[in-house]
């Protein structure tokens, strides 16, 4: 599993990682001079580090992301300063006609002022074709300044935030844990939230037993794929 779609025209690839759960249990043994001790003590112990909150082995473990995703994403994205990111330049580079189109519309919610719910009463008909104008007419200006010589530094400050970025993002397993603990939680944004759920993903095939460690002592936010994952981690083995 390398490349994972998300919405409809973003992915989240894994290009290379290091150390995965091996590193870990490397660096937590280091302390007193031993290595590996065997499968199932192993995975015992990565789990009573995260339990009680002895983090720093799991800075051994990397990860290297290639994303695509909207704009608007990667601001909330970039917030987490715990990585190297390198991002395309819209300076060196004409961008494509590369935008984010919802599937459907949701409403402000009233509860949580910066959440939002599923609606029926939205007319997403008329909003998408509304949209998709207004985004066409963006993309429009934006070709014609190019053509009339505008720099494109320039030029692109016309572009809605809904145009689609590239990154590389390098994480270890502490700070994707804390991405993850964010920004797979129902009161992030509905849309970074998919991306969190495809790192998950790449994340529990990397490094399964620091995986299923997270989601039975560090996971305590909601989202369903991640929510039923926990529930299988903490099931009881049955004999
Ligand atoms: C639902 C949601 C809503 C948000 N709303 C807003 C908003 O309205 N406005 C806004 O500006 N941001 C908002 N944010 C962004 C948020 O405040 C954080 O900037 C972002 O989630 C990154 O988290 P972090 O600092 O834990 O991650 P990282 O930057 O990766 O830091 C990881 C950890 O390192 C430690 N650390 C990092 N830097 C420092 C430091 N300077 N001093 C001490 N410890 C440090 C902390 O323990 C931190 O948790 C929101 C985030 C979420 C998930």
């Amino acid at each position: 599993m390398k490349e994972i779609k998300v919405l409809d025209k973003g992915f989240v690839r894994l290009v290379e990682t290091m150390g995965g759960d091996e590193g870990v249990v490397q660096a937590a043994r280091v302390s007193y001079a031993g290595t590996s001790k065997g499968d199932e003590k192993d995975k015992k112990l990565i789990a009573y580090l995260l339990k009680h909150q002895h983090l720093t082995p799991f800075e051994h473990a990397l990860f290297k992301f290639h994303v695509k995703c909207p704009i608007f994403v990667a601001r909330q994205w970039f917030r987490h300063r715990f990585a190297a990111y390198n991002e395309i330049s819209f300076r060196y580079t004409q961008t494509a006609e590369d935008f984010y189109f919802p599937e459907a519309w949701r409403a402000q919610d009233f509860k949580n002022k910066q959440g939002s719910v599923r609606s029926e009463e939205l007319d997403h008909a008329a909003l998408s074709k509304e949209f998709k104008a207004a985004v066409a007419q963006s993309f429009k200006v934006y070709e014609a300044m190019i053509k009339a010589g505008v720099a494109r530094e320039m030029a692109r400050m016309v572009l809605p935030v809904n145009l689609y970025t590239e990154f590389y993002w390098t994480v270890n397993a502490r700070s994707l844990m804390n991405f993850l603990s964010l920004r797979a939680d129902g009161h992030a944004q509905a849309e970074i939230q998919r991306f969190a759920e495809a790192l998950s993903a790449h994340f529990a095939a990397c490094a399964p037993w620091t995986y299923e460690a997270f989601l039975a002592n560090v996971w305590k936010g909601s989202n369903a794929r991640l929510d039923a994952q926990k529930e299988k981690a903490c099931a009881p083995l049955s004999s």
